[in-house]
């Protein structure tokens, strides 16, 4: 596939299907590029002379020069036909406006695997099928169907709705955005968001990626990609529909708490996307980010003539990742010099509702001067004095001397609405609402810190792969698919420490274990039937040498009784963990459909679900983000020495989730996995307990 530039700038484009014909989407489509398009317009039609004035030819191989692309519109029985012939012809890029494909059952599904062959045999740039189609305002084109076009702009723009286009596009336009591409994704049967992102993030003409997603396909290379332009382009998605398909019957702690949107959160966080969840933030991000300089600081200067507005501006602050700057002694004393002695010279600064254009411009001048203010929000109400029109223009010189991001809310309605455009003009976003503004600032902060970061590349552990395996083959040996305590070997094999003992069969052999093994010990059922052991009084805690032997019996009688046909394989004789200087935490994987291996770490224990204090990663998982994780948790002062508790050895944590990770990418066969607890204590971390669902057909 080559890169997709000659999609958005044909010099000609074929409409296959193309007609006269009153409400149909040949004519739409034919109208839509006739009326602007800068190349030619051919329209293909066998049953045709001419379309709305314009040359028919039979069929794209009769057109005399081949053209750039063909936005094809004939029904879906002879759709694929209508492609192949294209690509025949010397087409290289193809838009299938068609519908009937995928989206409408099992026929659809086989069409739209042909339309996909035939696109691999040509190696076809194919935008669809479904779709609403494509445009490009630098050539004025608008190969869709749809109304409305889009004013020429820098943001470009993908979606997997072809009717939300229509709908953004008629609201942007009031709203004066402009943009550079617009695709609609359709069934995305060959390209796809990714493809979209990465070609975007080579296009000079656009500054913002936008999107509309209800899924991403190939999540891993979703995120090389998107981590890649995200260094220089920002990425702003909506991702909305919470699919369940990853939630399959969990059978894991860690499989019931990470889901398919967990794994979306995660993987976007990781992708360095900017994920929003409405149309107006979608937007009001885009304006930003389009418009604005990126804040060297988080600091905010808050400018206003209006005391309530300004503590409604400081609030916002408060609410978000920013802060109220502090000002310098030197930015207070020349506060002092420009405004009168009512005014307030500290931050949020009150010019008072008296300030004109000259009081409001020096506060907002020296606000900008001062080194910890990295962006300034001006507010300003309605007053007799001031012209916010003439404000506006100031503001827009300030930020031009300053290079800060400053945005306004000059609050009012129709007063405003000059001011607005000519700020707008400028970049700069003017919202009633305080907080709104805050939030843009807030999306500029969040993108420099993606493009600052770098993702350091997972470390490679030396581990023993082939006994993992061995470990693993052994739910296969049983004919099942589920392992417990009984492959403790498997974390053993890639370095995660485990306390001592084994696994027994017999009473005598536990009492000969625990005779191993320093002071009283853990005993603990074996079966694969056996999902939470301690729910059925499985587990015995601090078992003295002579008990043991009974205790083994006892063990076997509860599993008996619970279940009768369990199949039981033993009992486990662990060494005792210290629970008074460790914390239990939990370390787990759950594989999601689209993202593959979730890393899950939290707060361990028995009552995980209930507590849900974790946090997930989509793997390989290096050192610095697993260090994140220790920090998302609420727990993570218990961790660190709350209270005059010793603090556990995060070193080791953060260790054994890149052992997990690498263990979980080296074996697509693992499922599902939780080691809970992982006990974290100052000497550092034992696994206790291990749980775990394999494809045995995969090993
Ligand atoms: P399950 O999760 O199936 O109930 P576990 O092996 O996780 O079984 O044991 C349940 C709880 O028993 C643990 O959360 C922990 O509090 C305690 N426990 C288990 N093994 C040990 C051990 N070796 N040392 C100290 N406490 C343990
Ligand atoms: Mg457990």
């Amino acid at each position: 596939m080559g890169s997709l530039s000659e999609l958005f700038a044909p010099e000609s484009v074929a409409v296959v299907g193309a007609t006269d014909r009153e409400g149909s989407v040949g004519r739409a489509i034919v109208t839509n590029l006739r009326d602007e398009f800068d190349g030619s317009v051919v329209p293909v039609n066998p049953n045709r002379e001419s379309v709305l004035g314009l040359d028919c030819y039979p069929d794209v191989g009769s057109v005399p020069d081949a053209p750039d692309l063909a936005v094809v519109v004939v029904p879906p029985q002879i759709a694929v036909d209508a492609v192949e012939e294209a690509a025949e012809a010397g087409v290289e890029n193809v838009v299938v406006i068609t519908a009937g494909f995928s989206e409408t059952g099992s026929d659809g599904a086989a069409r739209e695997r042909e339309l996909v062959a035939v696109a691999e045999e040509h190696d076809l740039n194919l935008v669809g099928p479904n779709s609403l189609g494509v445009m490009s305002t630098p050539v004025d084109m608008n190969a869709t169907f749809g109304p409305e076009k889009a004013l020429p702009g820098s943001l470009s723009f993908m979606s997997q709705s072809g009717a939300f286009i229509t709908a953004v596009l008629d609201w942007a336009n009031d709203q004066g955005l402009g943009f550079k591409d617009v695709v609609s994704l359709g069934n995305e049967a060959v390209l796809d968001e990714t493809d979209f992102v990465r070609e975007w993030g080579d296009d000079p003409d656009t500054d913002v990626i936008l999107g509309y997603l209800e899924g991403i396909d190939n999540g891993q290379e979703f995120i090389r990609t998107a981590r890649d332009v995200t260094d220089d382009t920002p990425i702003v998605l909506v991702k909305s529909g919470r699919t369940d398909a990853g939630a399959q019957a969990a059978s894991s702690h860690t499989g019931s708490i990470a889901g398919s949107d967990e794994a979306y959160e995660a993987g976007l966080e990781q992708a360095g996307v900017q994920r929003v969840e409405t149309v107006q933030e979608l937007f009001d991000y885009a304006r930003a980010l389009s418009g604005q300089p990126l804040p060297d600081s988080d600091g905010v200067a808050v400018v206003t003539n209006a005391g309530g507005p300004g503590v409604m501006a400081t609030d916002a602050i408060g609410d978000s990742r920013l802060s109220l700057a502090s000002f310098s002694d030197e930015t207070i004393s020349a506060l002092q010099d420009a405004l009168p002695d009512e005014a307030n010279v500290y931050n949020p600064v009150d010019t008072i509702g008296d300030a004109d254009i000259e009081r409001f411009r020096s506060a907002i001048d020296v606000a900008l001067s001062d080194d910890g203010v990295g962006a300034a929000v001006v507010v300003s109400a309605p007053t007799a004095v001031l012209s916010f029109e003439t404000l506006a223009e100031e503001i827009l010189a300030l930020q031009e001397k300053h290079g800060k991001p400053v945005v306004t809310c000059l609050m009012g309605g129709e007063s405003t609405e000059a001011a607005a455009d000519v700020l707008r003009e400028g970049g700069i976003p003017n919202y009633f609402d305080p907080a709104r503004g805050i939030r843009s600032l807030e999306a500029l902060s969040e993108y420099r810190d993606i493009r600052d970061h770098t993702v350091e590349p997972p470390a490679e552990f030396d581990v023993d792969r082939e006994r993992a395996r061995d470990v693993l083959r052994g739910a296969k040996r049983r004919g099942d698919n589920r392992l417990g305590v009984e492959a403790m070997d498997l974390l053993d094999a890639y370095g995660i420490p485990t306390p001592e003992g084994d696994i027994t069969d017999a009473p005598e052999d536990a009492v000969s274990v625990a005779q191993d093994i320093d002071g009283p010990v853990v005993m603990k059922i074996v079966s694969p039937d056996i999902l939470h052991k301690s729910d059925i009084g499985g587990v015995k805690v601090g078992v003295e040498n002579e008990d043991v032997y009974d205790a083994y019996e006892d063990l076997i009688t509860r599993a008996r009784n619970y279940q009768p046909d369990a199949t039981v394989i033993g009992v486990q004789v662990q060494e005792m963990v210290d629970l008074d200087t460790g914390t239990e935490t939990i370390v787990g994987m759950n594989r999601d459909p689209q993202f593959g291996p979730l890393v899950l770490f939290g707060l361990g224990g028995i009552f995980v679900e209930i507590l849900e204090d974790t946090t997930v990663r989509v793997a390989p998982v290096g050192r610095d983000e697993a260090t994140e994780m220790i920090d998302e948790i609420k727990a993570a002062p218990l961790l660190r020495g709350a209270r005059g508790r010793t603090s556990a050895d995060e070193g080791a944590i953060v260790e054994t989730i890149q052992r997990l990770s690498q263990l979980v990418t080296d074996f697509p066969a693992i499922l599902e996995l939780d080691i809970n607890p992982l006990v974290a204590g100052p000497d550092g971390v034992q696994a206790v307990d291990i749980r775990l669902t394999v494809d045995t057909d995969k090993l």
